[in-house]
């Protein structure tokens, strides 16, 4: 099963290794055939190569888009050595056979990520390149293939060992690794047409993915995990560069992520800190620091052990303040020195920067498992603008009510279903999160606000004088009525039940102000 090597096709993209590989090649005396600009790389480094176009007596064309798409190169990968009839048909049309290709793709990948127009994204879908991929795979019985600039030190080896030649187990795993890479190529071309086609879907999917880390565990001990990232660079865990700390584990990952989306919907300096995904307490401020005491204030029993997300660099002063509980994560676009310095001590904090915040406005696909397949949707990338909000009871809601109902309508977007939020002053004081019964998170959350009042030694809870944000309508007045019953002056909810009316007159009859939204924020 050894195969010499007389003649290899080489054509890439990425020349990282090129000229070196080459050189080995003409070392032990492999004629080299080459495209446009992987020829040109190799001629001026003076080694002897044979340009695809003069070997097949066709011109590359149509700027590149075929190049090498000629019998003389499909004929020479596939053409199967020792069968008569095969071999009597490349000698006929003067088919030479081609033992090593070389490939690496147009980078259509990075082209998206570096968020490219239209046209430039489809002259970046690679043709001949995973066509002549496809075929030298296929024939793996006599060609090698390499996709990965890593793998040019296995072949050389190889070559080395075997005087010239490549063994049938190598050819095997080339082809495996060959057509992961055509496979992922197209799944990412895939991605990226549905994306265009916005919330219509298409009649198949695939999902690509690259391994970014392998995870010691999953959401527990006893399953496995890992990280895969698409090429689809959203500011956040995917991009994000850890400064120090243990390895991230699954469920950091996730309540991190959740935790940095949810503070990408505040334009003024936001804080939120995260346990289990569900936020425990979130606070805009004039600054981070005072925003961190602000949502830390929330809920402190809860915060211990947190995520703590930031939608600004974070400074010396706040990295002091967070540092005085234990936390597992920060996550920020940025950390300054102080706020490197004030987390050195605490080794096992993981310091995470990810050079910028995603755009909640972004459209993009959320994808859930079910037995045999998979949930797709268009991600929540809803936010009712103050514009939008109608107002339906006799009082109309304060300014400051104003800011804050909208505030706590965003982190309801952000909370596990039924979620009931408290907010003044544009800080969390009251949440309640994924309960089965409306009215249970509602009193759950004015629960949790009266403990943290007692703790903090105060007269009475935050959420007196509050607003209060429903992610669905309250189907029945009394969510309402408990929510009047904690202090809060102002509702914010989508509307829509069959009871509206009733619900509007109970907040009329306590003087409440209530706003419709129209929008509803499930997450389950
Ligand atoms: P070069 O820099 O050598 O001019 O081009 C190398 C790139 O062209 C490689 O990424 C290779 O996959 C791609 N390629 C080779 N043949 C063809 C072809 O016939 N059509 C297209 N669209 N790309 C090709």
């Amino acid at each position: 099963d050894l195969m010499p090597v007389r003649r290899a096709l080489i054509s890439v993209s990425d020349k990282t290794g090129l000229i070196d590989f080459a050189r080995f090649l003409e070392s032990r005396g492999v004629e080299i055939l080459s495209t446009g600009g992987s020829a040109k790389a190799i001629r001026d480094a003076g080694i002897k190569v044979v340009e695809v176009a003069d070997h097949t007596g066709f011109p590359e064309m149509l700027d590149g888009r075929v190049k090498t798409l000629h019998p003389k190169v499909h004929g020479g990968l596939l053409g199967i050595r020792g069968n008569a009839e095969h071999e009597a048909a490349m000698a006929e049309h003067g088919i030479a056979p081609i033992d090593l290709l070389v490939v690496n793709l147009y980078p259509f990948e990075s082209t998206v990520a570096k968020g490219a127009g239209y046209d430039e994204c489809v002259e970046n879908i690679d043709i001949g390149g995973p066509a002549m991929i496809r075929a030298a795979s296929k024939n793996h019985a006599a060609v090698a293939v390499v996709v990965d600039v890593e793998d040019y030190g296995v072949v050389k080896a190889e070559l080395e060992a075997n005087n010239g030649a490549t063994t049938l187990a190598l050819r095997k795993k080339l082809a495996a690794t060959a057509y992961a890479r055509t496979g992922a190529y197209d799944a990412a071309i895939s991605q990226w047409f549905a994306k265009q086609l916005g919330d219509t879907f298409p009649r198949r999917v695939v999902v690509a993915g690259e391994l970014k880390q392998s995870l010691r565990y999953g959401e527990n001990p006893h399953q496995a995990a890992a990280f895969y990232v698409t090429g689809h660079q959203r500011p956040g865990v995917a991009t994000a560069k850890q400064l120090q700390g243990k390895e991230l584990s699954y469920n950091n990952l996730n309540d991190t992520d959740a935790a940095y989306e949810l503070v990408a919907e505040f334009d003024k300096p936001a804080v939120a800190i995260i346990k289990h995904a569900n936020p425990c307490g979130v606070a805009v401020g004039s600054d981070i620091v005072s925003a961190y005491k602000a949502a830390l204030a929330t809920d402190p029993v809860s915060a211990f052990g947190g995520i703590v997300a930031i939608n600004r660099k974070l400074d010396g002063a706040t990295a002091e303040e967070i540092a005085k509980l234990f936390t597992e994560v920060v996550i920020a676009p940025d950390a300054d020195e102080a706020a490197v310095a004030a987390f050195a001590a605490k080794k096992n904090l993981r310091l995470l920067v990810t050079g910028g915040m995603p755009d909640p406005n972004e459209p993009g696909m959320t994808l859930r498992p079910v037995a045999g397949g998979y949930l797709f949707q268009t991600k929540d990338n809803g936010r009712v603008a103050l514009q939008e909000l109608k107002v339906v009871t006799k009082r109309a809601p304060s300014q400051q009510e104003l800011e804050d109902l909208l505030f706590a309508f965003r982190v309801c977007k952000h909370v596990k279903s039924n979620a009931i939020i408290y907010v003044k002053n544009g800080t969390t004081v009251g949440i309640g999160a994924g309960q089965m019964s409306r009215v249970d998170s509602s009193r759950i959350a004015a629960w949790k606000s009266q403990e943290a009042a007692t703790a903090a030694g105060l007269a009475q809870p935050g959420t007196i004088g509050s607003v209060v944000a429903s992610d669905a309508f309250f189907p029945f007045a009394d969510g309402l009525l408990a929510a009047a019953a904690a202090g809060a002056t102002a509702v914010i909810q989508p509307g829509g039940s069959m009871r509206d009316a009733e619900v509007i007159a109970a907040a009329d009859e306590k003087g409440l102000a209530m706003v419709f939204t129209g929008m509803r924020h499930f997450r389950h």
